[in-house]
Order: C-alpha cells, then sequence, then structure tokens
C-alpha cells in the first residue's frame, strides 16, 4: 500500500509572511492521516516554514548537485539539510527549460540528494509536440533510465516521481485521467525494469499538470497515480486543504 502524497510547489511565488499566513491557516486542517501533506517552497524561506509546521511536511524545488564550493547563487544539499527540509523537487520542466537543466545534471542531483537523506522528487513529461507525435512513452524511458542511471536507494518510499506533461503546467489542460494512468504505469514499469517489481511497487508516482480541487479525485483515483504535484492551486488555502480532503482515509 503506498502512501499518497499532495505536494505543492509553489515555484517563484510568496513572501516569508504568505508563507507564514499560509502554513498558520492550513497546516492544523489537514488529514493526519493517510496522506502526506509537502508544500516546496522557495529556498529562503523554507527555514521559516519548517519552524511552524506539523502536518504539512516541506520541499526544496532545486538543489545543486555538489557539496559546496564556487558555485555563485546556488544552493547546497547541505544547506538543505541545515533548513530542515525532507524532500527536493528534482529536474521540473521549466529548470530543464530555463535553465538547461539536462538528463546527467538530474542523474547527478538525485544521487547528491539521496546521499543526503533528500527524498528526490522527479520530474519527467513530454511536451505537446511529443505528445502529438505519440512519442510520450520515448521519452518517458529515455527521462528515466538516465535520472536513475547508477541511482541505489535502499527504501523505495525514499524516492518519488511525478509525471508533469508540459503541456498541462500551468495552462489549465489537465490529462484525462487515463492519460495520467497510462504514463504513470509507464514509468512503474520502467521501475520495475531497472529495480524489480517489488520495488517499483513502493515508488510513489504522482501526476502534476493544472490538478484542482476539481479533479484531484478523479486522478488520484487511478492505480498508478499515488497523488499529485501541484503548481498553481497549491497558493490557494483553501484549494490546497480541499485537495488535501480528496485521498482515501479522509
Ligand atoms: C508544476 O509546476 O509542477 C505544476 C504542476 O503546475 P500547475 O499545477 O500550475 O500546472
Amino acid at each position: 500500500m503506498r502512501r499518497p502524497i499532495l505536494a505543492g510547489n509553489w515555484k517563484m511565488n510568496k513572501t516569508r509572511d504568505e508563507a507564514i499566513h499560509f502554513v498558520l491557516g492550513v497546516d492544523y486542517k489537514l488529514p493526519k492521516n493517510g496522506v502526506d501533506c509537502i508544500i516546496c517552497a522557495p529556498a529562503i524561506i523554507l527555514r521559516d516554514i519548517v519552524k511552524r509546521a506539523d502536518i504539512l511536511q516541506v520541499g526544496a524545488q532545486n538543489m545543486n548537485e555538489n557539496d559546496k564550493g564556487a558555485y555563485t547563487g546556488e544552493i547546497s544539499p547541505i544547506m538543505l539539510k541545515d533548513t530542515g527540509v525532507k524532500y527536493v523537487i528534482i529536474g521540473h520542466s521549466e529548470r530543464r527549460q530555463y535553465y538547461n537543466e539536462t538528463d546527467s545534471i538530474v542523474n547527478a542531483k538525485i544521487k547528491k540528494a539521496l546521499e543526503y537523506d533528500l527524498k528526490p522528487i522527479v520530474c519527467v513529461g513530454e511536451d505537446l509536440s511529443e505528445r502529438e507525435s505519440k512519442l510520450t512513452n520515448n521519452v518517458l524511458e529515455r527521462q528515466i533510465t538516465k535520472a536513475f542511471e547508477g541511482v541505489e536507494f535502499d527504501d523505495p518510499e525514499n524516492v518519488v516521481v511525478a509525471y508533469e506533461p508540459i503541456w498541462a503546467i500551468g495552462t489549465g489542460k489537465t490529462a484525462s485521467s487515463e492519460q495520467a494512468e497510462a504514463a504513470c504505469k509507464y514509468i512503474r514499469e520502467k521501475l520495475a525494469g531497472l529495480y524489480g517489481k517489488d520495488v517499483a511497487d513502493r515508488v510513489r508516482i504522482l501526476y502534476g499538470g493544472s490538478m484542482k480541487p476539481d479533479n484531484v479525485a478523479e486522478l488520484v483515483a487511478q492505480p498508478d497515480v499515488d497523488g499529485g504535484l501541484v503548481g498553481g492551486a497549491s497558493l490557494n488555502e483553501e484549494s490546497f486543504i480541499a485537495m488535501s480532503k480528496a485521498f482515501k482515509g479522509e
């Protein structure tokens, strides 16, 4: 039985005061059981959120693949550990697109995150032209194979994959539950090829792309969709709480 995840990706939104207001207003209203609720916030306010979160868990949105050194403006895994976060998003499509994050950088970041006991939320997904050319599975196969090349982990619960079709991110166009299930199932099959079925059956695979209170229940009811990575709809307190109630067990 995989414990579902509702992970908010705030991207470059919310000041420290706004973030604290959100956490104080939301944390005590979240389900205590049945779902891991996570907020991935801007690095500069992570510690402030960790200090105030009880049910909410906290993640970063990015991390450098080196321990430390001359990498101006970057945030190291050691610094993230110091804030108390447990998760880190790796390879979000916006980072791949705007900051030239390649499959091999994603691979190095996953290894480094696991070395520091940070749980990577590894994002993969095709763009619109790839979907229209029926290349979704080819893209997912390439991204999963390269992301996990040489990656070892003891506990499959420490690794999360998010299927995020780029055409659905921030566009209001959500993948159908059939499309989300097919992609998440395919990712699980690829993980089974790399790590065996028992391990793949315990890795949590999320859907991300214009998820909101209206569509979350149908998406997470799919057998291979273990939750959501949510951008826009995670910024609003009511909608984050509403989405958290869509999970079984509540
Ligand atoms: C995301 O950025 O990971 C995302 C899924 O965004 P949105 O929910 O806004 O589409």
